[in-house]
C-alpha cells in the first residue's frame, strides 16, 4: 500500500479523517458539509455535524453541537485538555463559544478568508488584547479533503437551483409566456423564475418608482 494512504492512529490527520466522517453526514442531509469531534486523552468524547437546516436553528454549527455534546461528556463546561477538530475555521459564533469552553487546541482544514475566527478573516483565539482564554490552533489539516466536499456540495447546489429555473421556464412557456394566450394571464409557476415575467413586472416597478419620485 502506498503511504500516501496511511493515516498515523492518533494524529491530526486520523481525526480530521473522522470530523470528515460527520461532514459526510452532512452532506447527505442536504446541510453544508461541515463536521467536528472533541478529543480528549486520545479518545473521541463528541462527534457532530453541520444541522442549521435539519434543527431550523441558525446556531447549530458542527462545533456547537460537539462542544455542547463535549461538555455534557466531561460532566463540565469547562473543556481543558480538549482538542477540537473541524473541517472548516471556526465563525465568529463558534470560536467565541470556543474561548467560552476553553479547549487546548483547535484543529481546522479549510481555512475561511471570509468569514473565519481563527485567524482567516479575524483571529478570536489569539486575539490582541487576549480574551480571556487562548487555544492553540493548527491549521489545513487535510485540507483539500475538507475543502473538496464543500466545492461538491455548492456545485450540486447550484446544478439543481439551475435545473429547477430550467424547468420553470419550460413549465412557463408553455402557460403563461405562450404569445397566443392573454399577456394579463398569471403564471402558476413561479413568477420570479420566469424570466418573461419577471422582466415585465420589474418594468412596471421601475416605471411607478420613477413616477413616484417625480411627484
Ligand atoms: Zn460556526
Amino acid at each position: 500500500m502506498s503511504e500516501d494512504f496511511i493515516i498515523e492512529e492518533k494524529s491530526d490527520d486520523f481525526y480530521m479523517q473522522l470530523a470528515l466522517r460527520e461532514a459526510a453526514k452532512a452532506y447527505q442531509a442536504g446541510e453544508v458539509p461541515i463536521g467536528a469531534v472533541v478529543v480528549k486523552d486520545e479518545r473521541v468524547i463528541a462527534r457532530s455535524w453541520n444541522q442549521v437546516e435539519t434543527l431550523k436553528d441558525a446556531t447549530a454549527h458542527a462545533e456547537m453541537l460537539a462542544l455542547t455534546s463535549a461538555q455534557s461528556v466531561v460532566g463540565d463546561w469547562r473543556l481543558e485538555g480538549c482538542t477540537i477538530y473541524v473541517t472548516k475555521e471556526p465563525c465568529p459564533m463558534c470560536a467565541g463559544a470556543i474561548v467560552h469552553c476553553r479547549p487546548d487546541k483547535v484543529v481546522f482544514g479549510v481555512s475561511d478568508p471570509k468569514g473565519g475566527a481563527a485567524g482567516g478573516w479575524i483571529n478570536l483565539l489569539d486575539s490582541n488584547p487576549p480574551l480571556n482564554h487562548k487555544c492553540e490552533v493548527v491549521r489545513d489539516v487535510m485540507k483539500e479533503e475538507c475543502l473538496s466536499i464543500i466545492q461538491q456540495f455548492f456545485r450540486e447546489a447550484r446544478a439543481k437551483k439551475k435545473a429547477a429555473r430550467d424547468t420553470a421556464k419550460q413549465e412557463c412557456s408553455k402557460d403563461c409566456c405562450d404569445s397566443e394566450k392573454d399577456d394579463s394571464s398569471v403564471c402558476l409557476f413561479s413568477p420570479f423564475l420566469c424570466e418573461h415575467k419577471f422582466l415585465d413586472k420589474a418594468l412596471v416597478i421601475e416605471q411607478v418608482t420613477t413616477a413616484t419620485l417625480r411627484q
